[in-house]
């Protein structure tokens, strides 16, 4: 396999298709796909593809609104389903404070156009009716959310992109990078050389792996994350919202007639931190009862239907986390044509469709018509080189996840950390991320 293509997707999961797709779209057809699996066989297959639009940040939003935007036109272009459901969202106000949040977000909801609601506890459960009222302040329902089958969506992504002349090989790896004259020029693989002016690292967990190919250090963390799958449950109906309960630390979804219940826990668990197997593909991990088991307690008070259910299976799956739970996207500073799609912190399938879009602007326009510093590749210094540091900080972000946030928060785990590196002169300091050019020819 020699050959030369205008650009080079490195990671056939959700991410890498979107991008392909978009790419395909903007006219760039002479694009390949690679993946050292089958597509999908990172985290992609393992979520719960749940898709909700109202996020922290503007830039956020808008690419998740843009996911939405894409699904049902995607099925008309691919004549594929991608499983989109809009059946809505609720987000439960399991106290006084998360009701003053919700109301918080109505506001911001607003900005950008939303129906969203905050809606009475009775009007919650008409809507969820499997659902205690208990400690219930009210809710934010969102009717333009849902959920989608991550596989489905993945798969029609990649159909529009063949149908417009993208190339995809699976079963191909990945081994390193040549770098000429401070752009990429290589890529070598196990079947062989590609020629190419631009190189996406979509590679999930393995972003840090394939960006070392060309010296840049990215700080991503690989966490388990899990949730379970009920067989049916009486009442349970198909167009139930999504619901999360925010204060209970849970997060729920219609499946065949069952529920996907799923959450982030208080003691949340790293995985891989010495390197990912070479041989994790399309595999999970181990199911974790012990550490799920609080989450399932929260679950089953609020769902009490639950404590009867009969559960199908515990889905263990690694997830890339940063250390400030943004994105990563971007041309890598000092690597021309070097370019990261990764880090997705629990939220790649819903963010998808937004990425691939503005992915494909940054590489086609040499921009992307969103403002998004927060996300940009380039926004990382030394002190995030250090592993510690970066773990600390995913494990208080994972955490967190769905504590109210206050103006006067701050993220304290490796201060000390940040502050030595900040303190040290440059070349006593953790090996820079983006320092050096290891296939440099
Ligand atoms: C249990 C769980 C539940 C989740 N639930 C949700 C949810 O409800 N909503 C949501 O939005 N997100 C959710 N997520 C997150 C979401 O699944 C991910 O963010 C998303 O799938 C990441 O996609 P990706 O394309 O970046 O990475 P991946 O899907 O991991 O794809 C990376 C691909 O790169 C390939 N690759 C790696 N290295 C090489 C190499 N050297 N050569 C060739 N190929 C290579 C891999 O084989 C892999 O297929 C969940 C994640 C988990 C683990």
């Amino acid at each position: 396999m020699t050959d030369h293509y205008r650009a080079v997707i490195v990671g056939g999961g959700v991410a890498g298709c979107s991008i392909a797709y978009h790419l395909a779209r903007m006219g760039w057809r002479d694009v390949v796909v690679l993946d050292k699996g089958e597509l999908t066989s990172g985290s992609t297959f393992h979520s719960a593809g749940l898709v909700g639009q109202l996020r922290a940040s503007v830039a956020l939003t808008r690419i998740n609104m843009a996911s939405v935007a894409l699904y049902d036109r995607l099925r008309e272009e691919t004549g594929r389903d991608p499983g989109w459901r809009q059946v809505g969202s609720l987000r439960l106000a399991s106290s006084k404070e998360r009701l003053l949040e919700l109301r918080r977000q109505a506001g911001w909801a607003r900005t950008f156009g939303f129906p969203l609601t905050v809606i009475s506890a009775r009007e919650a459960v008409d809507l969820f009716p499997l659902m205690s009222p208990k400690d219930l302040e009210g809710a934010a329902y969102l009717p333009t959310d849902g959920h989608i089958d991550p596989d489905g969506f993945t798969y029609a992504l990649a159909e529009g992109a063949r149908a417009k002349g993208v190339t995809f090989r699976t079963g191909v790896r990945v081994q390193a990078i040549t770098v000429k004259g401070g752009r990429v020029s290589e890529l070598l693989t196990d079947q062989g050389t590609l020629k190419t002016e631009v190189v996406v690292n979509a590679a999930g967990i393995w972003a840090p792996e394939v960006g070392l190919m060309v010296g840049v250090r990215l700080p991503v963390i690989a966490m388990s994350h899990q949730y379970l799958t009920t067989k049916p449950i009486e009442g349970v109906r198909r167009d139930f919202p999504t619901m999360r309960d925010p204060d209970r630390l849970v997060y729920f979804r219609e499946e065949v007639g069952g529920l996907v219940v799923g959450g982030f826990e208080r003691h949340p668990a790293p995985w891989g931190l010495d390197g990912i197997p070479p041989d994790f593909t399309h595999r999970l991990l181990p199911p974790d009862w012990e550490r799920f088991s609080p989450l399932l307690e929260n679950a089953v008070t609020r769902v009490p239907a639950l404590a009867n259910a009969q559960v199908i299976r515990l889905i263990n799956g690694p997830e890339a986390y940063t250390p400030d739970g943004e994105f990563i996207l971007g041309e890598a500073p000092g690597v021309k044509g070097f370019f990261v799609a990764a880090g997705f912190c629990a939220h790649g399938i819903a963010g998808a469709g937004g990425v691939g879009q503005v992915m494909a602007e940054w590489i086609v326009e040499g921009r992307p018509s969103l403002d998004l510093r927060q996300m940009n590749v380039g926004r990382f210094r030394a002190h995030h080189a250090d592993r510690d540091y970066a773990l600390g900080r995913v494990m208080k972000i994972y955490s967190t996840y769905y504590d109210i946030r206050h103006a006067s928060g701050e993220r304290r785990p490796g201060r000390a950390r940040f502050r030595a590196a900040a303190r040290l002169p440059d070349a006593a300091q953790p090996r820079r991320w983006r320092s050096g050019r290891q296939a440099e020819a």
